[in-house]
Order: C-alpha cells, then sequence, then structure tokens
C-alpha cells in the first residue's frame, strides 16, 4: 500500500485518503499555483498507527525518507545540514475541517548547526533564532505537552528585561537566550534533551499528529459536530517559506468573501514580518487584508486573482492561508470556508445567479439550523444602548448574559438555566464546552479568524473579538473599561453583527427575513413535497405565519383564546355553572368572543385552510388551584367579604379535580360530556363563517383526544347537525381528528369513516406512547436518560422514529386505505423540528404545522428533505 502521496500525485477528490489539506494542496499543485513543495502522509497510515503504534511507523519511514529525498532535490536544499538547510512544517489535516483542533508544527529540522546555517542562508541571525525558539516552543507543547504558559511566562519576562512590548523587538542575543532557556525548560519537564536529530524530530511530530486524532478536545469537537470517529488524519510534510525575513515578508488568510456577511470582496487579514501562527492564535492582532493594496500593492492582486480562480474551481468560499517570502507570495493551504449563516445564505444565492452552482447545490448548502440562526435575536433598534467598547463583529447576533470568565464556570451555569456571555482574553480549543454553553462571546483580543470567532460562527452564537479597549483581569474576575468596572454575574450584551459591546441587559428583537432568505425558502417551497403550516391562536399569530410563509393553520388552540385577561373569569364561570342554565349563559358570553376571534382570524388567512380544534384541556385548568383558594377565602373572610362565591369555586375545583389529569377529563371526552360547550365552539365557527361573505373560507374542524369510532362519529354528528341549523348551504367546512393516542393510531381506519383529515398531535402522542408526562420528565430525569445514551435526545424534541414514529407509519397507512384522499398532517411539536420534519417527508404526509417562527425553518427543513 502506498502511503506517502507528492502533492503533485493528489488531488481534491482524495480527500478521505489525503485529508482535505492534502487533497486541496495536491489540487493547488495540478493548477499551476505556488506552493510550497511537500507531501501528504495518508490517514490510511494514521488508522494503522493507532492500532499497531510504533512498530508500523518502522515500515513506513523508507517511504517518508525517500519523499524527503525528493523534497530535498526539489528545494535543492538539505534536511539537517547547511549550508541551505531544509526546513520543514508538519500539519495535520482531517478529511473533515477540524479548526484549531489538531496540531501544527513549524520550524522542523532545526538544531545548533541548522540554525547557525539558516543565519546564514538567510543573513539574518536574528531570524534563525526567531524560528528556532518557535519550533522548541511548538515541539515541546505539541509533541511533548510542556505547557505553553510555561514558555510563554519566559518569554514574557524576557521582554520585561529587555523593556519591550513585543516579540519581534526582541534581538538576537535576547532570542539566543531565550533558545537555552526554553532548552532546559524542555529539559526539566520532559527529563529527556530536545531531540537535535531532525529525524528523530519528524518522527516524533507525525506520531503526535497521528496521536492528535484522539485527544479529548478533538473528540468533543468531533461529537459536537457528528463527525466520524474512524476517518483518521493525515499529515502533510511542507517546505518551509518564511513571511518573517523583513518589511517585505508576511503572513495572512483570506477569504473568497467576507465571511460575516456573504459580501463578494476578499476579507481577510495580514500581519509583515511574521508567521502564520501569529495570526491564527490571534496573539498580534492583524491588518485587514484591504491594507495590502497599500503595503503589497502587486501581491493583492495576485492573491485576488488566486482567490477568484480557486472559488471557480472548487466552486465554494474559500479560507486560504498565505505566505509572501521576500515578494513572492505562495498559497499554503486552501479549504471551504467557514461562514456565518447570513452569509451562506447570501453566497448561495449569489453563485447561483453567477452560475457557479445549480438551484439545488443552493439549497443544499443552507440547513435548516442556519436558517434558524438567521431568525436569531438583534438588538432593538429602538433603545439607545449603553456602548462600553467595540471589537470586530465576528459572528453575527446579540446575545444577553451574566459576565463569566471561565469556561467551566460557563457551563455551570448554563445547567442552573443562567443566560451567559464567555469573556476571555482570547480563546483556544480547551475552551469549546464553555463556548457551547455560553449565549455569546467576548474576546480582547484576535481577529476575525481567531479561534473564538471562528467556533462562534460554526456555532451560531453571536461573538465579538478583538475589543482591545476592554481590559479582561481573569485573575480578579474582572472586566474593565477605561472608566468602569463589571465583575463576574453582572449582565452584559454583546452584539456580534456591529461589534458593539454593551452594558447590562438590552432589549432584542427578532430580525426580519432578507430578501436572499426569502429566495431560498421559495426554492425550498417549490423543491419540497410537504407543505408548511403553522400553529396561531390569534390574528397576529396568523399574520405573522402568513409573513413567514405558512400555507395554512395546521392548529388553532381554542383554549388560549379563553386564557386572555377579559375572558378568563367568563370562563370561570362557564366552568363553576351548577345548571345548564347558569352554563348556557356564560357559553353565550363566549361565544360572541370567539365570534370575534375566528372572524379575525379567518380574514387574514384568507384562500389558505385554518383548522380549528375544540376545547382540550381539563376544565380545571381554568380555575385556581386549590390552595389559593384557601388562602383567598381566610383573607376575604378576615376582611369581612362574602366568601360565598369563592367557596363555590373551590369546591367546584375540589369536585375537578384528577390525580393523573393529562389522562382524565379532557379533550373530547369534554365536549361529549358538555356538549353545550362544544356545541357554542361550533356555532361561534359558523357565525363567524357567515359574517365574512367575501373570505375565501377553508375551515376545518379538529376533535382532540379521540380514540374510538363512536367518539368520533357522535362528533361529527354534532358538528353536522348544528351546520344544519344555519340556512346557507353553502356552509362548506371539514371535520377531522388529532391523532394523538397509540388507540387513535392502530384504529385510523374506523376513525376515518368520519374523520375526513388527521392530524399528529405528537406531544401527546409522544407522551401516551412511551408512557412519559410530558409536563414532568424534562425537569426530572430526561437529562440522566439522555446523559447515559438510553435516549440520543428527548423525544419530546426529536421525534421517536422507532416508537412513536411506527404508530404514525400504522395510522397513514390505515387512514389512507380507508379514505384515499384524506389529508394527514402533524401539529405537534415535532413539526419545527429538521429531523422530524425530514421523517414526515418519508412518511408521505400532506403538511407540517410548527409554531410561526419556525416555519422558515421547517420549510428549509421540508426542502432539504427532498433534494
Ligand atoms: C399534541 O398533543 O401534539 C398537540 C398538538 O396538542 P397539545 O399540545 O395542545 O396537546
Ligand atoms: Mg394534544
Amino acid at each position: 500500500i502506498k502511503y506517502v502521496y507528492d502533492f503533485s500525485e493528489g488531488s481534491s477528490d482524495m480527500k478521505a485518503l489525503l485529508g482535505g489539506k492534502g487533497a486541496n494542496l495536491a489540487q493547488m499543485v495540478k493548477e499551476g499555483l505556488a506552493v510550497p513543495p511537500g507531501f501528504t502522509v495518508t490517514t490510511e497510515a494514521c488508522l494503522r498507527y493507532l492500532e499497531e503504534g510504533r512498530e508500523f511507523v518502522q515500515s513506513l519511514w523508507i517511504d517518508v525518507e525517500t519523499a524527503l529525498e525528493r523534497l530535498e532535490s526539489q528545494t535543492g536544499r538539505t534536511f539537517g545540514s547547511g549550508p541551505e538547510p531544509l526546513l520543514v512544517s508538519v500539519r495535520s489535516g482531517a478529511p473533515i475541517s477540524m479548526p484549531g483542533m489538531m496540531d501544527t508544527i513549524l520550524n522542523l529540522g532545526l538544531n545548533d548547526d541548522t540554525r547557525s546555517a539558516l543565519a546564514e542562508m538567510v543573513g539574518d541571525d536574528r531570524f534563525a533564532w526567531d524560528s528556532y525558539r518557535r519550533f522548541i516552543q511548538m515541539f515541546g507543547n505539541v509533541v511533548k505537552g510542556v505547557p505553553s504558559e510555561r514558555f510563554e511566562s519566559i518569554l514574557e519576562e524576557v521582554r520585561r528585561n529587555k523593556g519591550v512590548a513585543l516579540d519581534h523587538q526582541l534581538d538576537a542575543e535576547a532570542l539566543a537566550s531565550l533558545v537555552k532557556r526554553y532548552l532546559s525548560l524542555y529539559e526539566e519537564v520532559t527529563g529527556e534533551t530536545f531531540p537535535s536529530d531532525p529525524w528523530i524530530q519528524l518522527r516524533e511530530a507525525v506520531e503526535a499528529v497521528f496521536d492528535s486524532w484522539n485527544t479529548a478536545r478533538a473528540k468533543t469537537y468531533r461529537k459536537i459536530h457528528g463527525i466520524d470517529d474512524s476517518m483518521g488524519t493525515a499529515v502533510n510534510v511542507v517546505a518551509m517559506v518564511y513571511g518573517n525575513l523583513g518589511g517585505d515578508s508576511g503572513t495572512g488568510v483570506c477569504f473568497s468573501r467576507n465571511p460575516a456577511d456573504g459580501e463578494k470582496k476578499l476579507y481577510g487579514e495580514f500581519l509583515v514580518n511574521a508567521q502564520g501562527e501569529d495570526v491564527v492564535a490571534g496573539i498580534r492582532t492583524p491588518q485587514p487584508i484591504g491594507e495590502l493594496t497599500r503595503v503589497m500593492p502587486e501581491i493583492f492582486e495576485e492573491l485576488k486573482a488566486t482567490a477568484d480562480r480557486l472559488e471557480r474551481r472548487f466552486k465554494d468560499m474559500q479560507d486560504i492561508e498565505f505566505t509572501v517570502e521576500r515578494g513572492k507570495l505562495y498559497i499554503l493551504q486552501t479549504r471551504t470556508g467557514k461562514r456565518s449563516a447570513e452569509a451562506a445564505v447570501r453566497i448561495a444565492v449569489e453563485m447561483e445567479k453567477e452560475g457557479l452552482i445549480d438551484r439545488n447545490e443552493a439549497l443544499g448548502r443552507i440547513s435548516p439550523e442556519q436558517v434558524e440562526r438567521l431568525l436569531h435575536s438583534q438588538i432593538d433598534p429602538n433603545c439607545v444602548p449603553d456602548v462600553i467598547s467595540r471589537g470586530l463583529p465576528a459572528s453575527p447576533g446579540a446575545a444577553v448574559g451574566r459576565i463569566v470568565f471561565d469556561p467551566d464556570e460557563a457551563v455551570a451555569m448554563a445547567e442552573k438555566g443562567e443566560s451567559v456571555v464567555l469573556v476571555r482574553p482570547e480563546t483556544t480549543p480547551d475552551d469549546i464546552h464553555g463556548l457551547y454553553a455560553a449565549k455569546g462571546i467576548l474576546t480582547s483580543r484576535g481577529g476575525m479568524t481567531s479561534h473564538a470567532a471562528v467556533v462562534a460562527r460554526g456555532l451560531g452564537k453571536p461573538c465579538v473579538s478583538g475589543a482591545e479597549d476592554v481590559s479582561i483581569d481573569l485573575e480578579g474576575g474582572r472586566l474593565l473599561t477605561e472608566d468602569r468596572e463589571f465583575v463576574k454575574g453582572d449582565f452584559i450584551t454583546v452584539d456580534g453583527s456591529t461589534g458593539r459591546v454593551i452594558a447590562g441587559e438590552v432589549p432584542l428583537s427578532l430580525p426580519s427575513i432578507s430578501d436572499e432568505l426569502n429566495t431560498v425558502l421559495d426554492w425550498a417551497d417549490e423543491a419540497a413535497d410537504l407543505q408548511v403550516w403553522a400553529n396561531g391562536d390569534t390574528p397576529e399569530d396568523a399574520k405573522r405565519a402568513r409573513s413567514f410563509g405558512a400555507k395554512g393553520i395546521g392548529l388553532c388552540r381554542t383554549e388560549h383564546m379563553f386564557m386572555a385577561e377579559d375572558r378568563f373569569p367568563v370562563m370561570q364561570r362557564m366552568v363553576v355553572a351548577e345548571s345548564l342554565e347558569e352554563r348556557q349563559e356564560a357559553l353565550d358570553d363566549l361565544r360572541a368572543m370567539q365570534v370575534e376571534d375566528f372572524v379575525g382570524i379567518f380574514r387574514e388567512m384568507d384562500g389558505l385552510p385554518v383548522i380549528v380544534r375544540l376545547l382540550d384541556p381539563p376544565l380545571h385548568e381554568f380555575l385556581p388551584k386549590i390552595p389559593e383558594l384557601d388562602k383567598r377565602i381566610v383573607e376575604a373572610d378576615s376582611a369581612g367579604y362574602d366568601t360565598s362565591k369563592l367557596r363555590k369555586m373551590k369546591s367546584r375545583a375540589e369536585s375537578l379535580r384528577e390525580v393523573n389529569p393529562m389522562l382524565g377529563f379532557r379533550g373530547c371526552r369534554l365536549g361529549i360530556v358538555y356538549p353545550e360547550i362544544y356545541g357554542m365552539q361550533i356555532r361561534a365557527i359558523f357565525d363567524a363563517m357567515s359574517s365574512l361573505p367575501d373570505v375565501n373560507l377553508k375551515v376545518e374542524i379538529m376533535m382532540p383526544l379521540v380514540q374510538t369510532k363512536g367518539e368520533m362519529a357522535l362528533l361529527r354528528e354534532m358538528v353536522d347537525s348544528i351546520a344544519s341549523e344555519y340556512p346557507q348551504a353553502s356552509l362548506s367546512y371539514l371535520v377531522g381528528t388529532m391523532i394523538e393516542l397509540p388507540r387513535a393510531a392502530l384504529r385510523a381506519a374506523e376513525l376515518a369513516e368520519d374523520a375526513e383529515f388527521f392530524s399528529f398531535g405528537t406531544n401527546d402522542l409522544t407522551q401516551t406512547c412511551l408512557g412519559l408526562s410530558r409536563d414532568d420528565v424534562e425537569s426530572k430525569f430526561m437529562k440522566e436518560y439522555v446523559d447515559k445514551g438510553i435516549f440520543p435526545i428527548s423525544p419530546f424534541h426529536v421525534l421517536d422514529r422507532d416508537g412513536v414514529g411506527e404508530l404514525m407509519a400504522i395510522a397513514f397507512e390505515r387512514g389512507r386505505k380507508a379514505r384515499p384522499d384524506i389529508s394527514i398532517g402533524i401539529c405537534g411539536e415535532h413539526g419545527g423540528d429538521p429531523k422530524s420534519v425530514a421523517f414526515c417527508h418519508s412518511l408521505g404526509l400532506n403538511y407540517v404545522s410548527c409554531s410561526p417562527f419556525r416555519v422558515p425553518v421547517a420549510r428549509m427543513a421540508a426542502g432539504w428533505a427532498a433534494l
């Protein structure tokens, strides 16, 4: 088996074997771009190493040696000796990009001899010492686990002694002494002398990259992003080029389009006289790429042309690392750029317009989760925020939370339900759990491509990076601006769309949907097989649902109308009524109110279907709890008021009390036992319909919690006989049922005899299929179950395909068979969850119905499911 490939032997379609980085480097060589020469050790070699250990490296090594010989002849330099020593970088590259997760070692091949030779070769003693100390630090840290802080604190001390602020102000002599101290630190921590043999350096570095596939942080990243653990990583060995050879050298990172908003314009940053790590690690804050037009105009033009070319070749936005060595541009890496959701939408739409990709490809590039992110909060434009600092708008959206400096603490506080903003000078891959737990992120150092910025964009979390005018005192737990101080637990708001850092809690508002997003959602609708409807109870909900693109109301929960302040007392009167006359009186008042609601909703939904569900919750939900009533009776009594009404309410509450109300006197059982209640609601619906001669009505009346044919037949008869009271023969409506009990799912065929449509109420169906109380388990033990892997995720969030899903499949099949034109949808919360939507698509449902705010997400999910 061939384990080592020169760049000139690979291509971009060999990612599984060569890793993303290696495959793209190879492709660039193919395209004739200036890539430093090098070779790739394959992911297969990594996997064998992880299985067989060191032994395997013996046999691998012959190939590495010959590859290195080729590298020597290509560069005209020699590995491990002068006069022109060959130095290499060793970089990992998994098949799927895992930013910041794996490690890089630069300047490998240096020892005391080659360092002197390098100094001769480039005519710069200082540079050679600087390269050497960087190498010792990276090798020590990455390969041997010597803590970076130990190196940093020595560096800090040397800087202080010399009275300089920045590393590049240290002279050769200072760097030479630094090297000495680094070497003894290495010895102290590892108990070994630093390997001066470049072959040993290379071998240990390659092994370290292999090993880093299984570090905790790499595993965490893979877990969060659902990346396969069995891919392994490739190792790239690349001849070094130098960005720190003076004012005509430099290094940078650029994107072919803006990764924050998607604008088609070269975007990124660079540092003059620096090596790549300085940019990525956020140690020095770099200059925006546009400045290159001033500093190195030809390089800027060449870079721009290269970016264009790479984009056309890879048909996607590229994230490019480059180095300029004495006026010559080298491309070190290109890969598909991570981007914010906003940028993803704009780039997909514009690339489709440019003819670079087709519509389905464009659609496939925006996930439902990204659409969800676009509906993230923004700072309410009407408020005047107290801006304390401005940093870079690293990841869009706004977040409010309590300041927390420590990632572990961020996790702990988030678990308690607190919103937190993680505040750090900069972040590293070790902080990933904190970034994940936080609502937003603020760093005082680092640019748009710093670790915090990249990770935050991936997670869709608001992030402000490089807010340099705040200082962060980690030890003291303080965030300081020039004249103010904030401590842990204080509220702060970060606006990742503008870079503003704001004191306190600021009101947030939902953004409107951009034209580009609308375009994409229209494409999704075209691609989709199922429609997206919304659950809504008021005319405002209906209006919002329509504006988000809902094609109907799939569930109008009429009980929500009774919860309004002015209606609640009337509803209570109805519940407390002792005689039919008394109840009827209250119902008459309610009817007028319901008519008003229905008129509003029907009007908003002119031309689109509206499913009105009759009363569902147990009646005691409309009464105060008994202890509260006791308290009120005592209070009223001691104030000398008449308590008879309260006592009556209490005795009714007592008689309605249930041990398990979710399975008690609720749903259509109410309508069957108190036909006057459903009668009122049905009349209110028909009243409203009759009063709207100009509206194109598509009204459907839905029964909750039905499980037998007897119930369904009786309810259908009730609706039809009330309809016959109305003069218009044209009063057209449908009658249907929710499927939210296992028995209903199993007996779907006979229910379909009277029901003209089904709607899966998967909240109750999950509760009853699994025997899990929907109101209790989430707070009590669901987390334990998920942690123990019993459920991959709560079945109330993502539909349980194996259990609930099977009931749905049975109901679907039996219902359709009995009534081939029956319309079947879903209106449980799952209707807005992308994975559950995909399942509904595979079943063949007509529509999913979800909260109005989730409609765009569900539309995207429906489109995706059909791709
Ligand atoms: C359901 O049970 O899924 C449903 C939509 O009804 P509700 O949530 O009102 O019980
Ligand atoms: Mg229900």
